[in-house]
């Protein structure tokens, strides 16, 4: 097992326990973080010693935050409605283009193949994304911030993150590189460190 599995199966037994003590908050909003008390620890790698060894791997990085985007709301569970006969479909996101449903469900809907769909944000599920951009000597990253972290570092911070180093798709518009992908960190949690490095 990966360690990376930890954060989705501690996040998975929290839930549980928490429905059965009868919580009634929608489970997708608990996470769990997790916290690196103890210097040295052996997650703790250089930014710009991040390699494909360490894909799908829990890393602990002090660096700067030297940029940083607007927050946005990302869809994760899309519900929509036939525009023919109002039948709703709750549809999982897992991707950056959003995946509508190929046909309506419903057996008596007259537009069953040509449907149309539109989505019901009050039905959806979305949760706060930033993505700010770290550096440390000479190597930049992007760090994606999710839900309650969105926010939390400005321009000129030190920050310890805790993350998920994965790739991103290397966007190219002149040259087509298909196979080619870039490191960023999925942070689980970030501190605010008081010095500068
Ligand atoms: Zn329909």
């Amino acid at each position: 097992m990966k360690n990376c599995e930890l954060i989705s199966n501690a996040t998975e037994a929290f839930r549980n326990f928490m429905s059965r003590r009868g919580n009634t908050s929608d489970m997708r909003d608990l996470i769990v973080r997790i916290s690196v008390t103890k210097p040295n620890s052996p997650m703790e790698v250089a930014l710009e010693n991040l390699k494909s060894i360490h894909l799908s791997t829990l890393v602990l990085c002090k660096t700067k935050v030297v940029k940083k985007h607007h927050p946005i709301m990302r869809l994760e569970i899309a519900t929509f409605e036939c525009v023919g006969c109002g039948t709703k479909i709750e549809m999982l996101q897992t991707s950056i283009r959003v995946k509508k449903p190929s046909s309506c469900p419903n057996s008596r809907c007259y537009s069953k193949d040509g449907s149309d769909f539109r989505l019901v944000s009050a039905e959806s599920y979305f949760y706060d994304y930033q993505v700010i951009t770290v550096q440390q000597a000479e190597k930049k990253m992007k760090v994606v911030m999710t839900h309650d972290l969105v926010d939390l570092a400005e321009i000129g911070d030190t920050i310890e993150i805790l993350g998920i180093y994965t790739t991103e798709y290397e966007h190219s518009e002149t040259v087509k590189k298909d196979s080619f992908y870039r490191g960023i960190i999925e942070a689980n949690n970030i501190k605010v460190l008081p010095s500068k490095l």
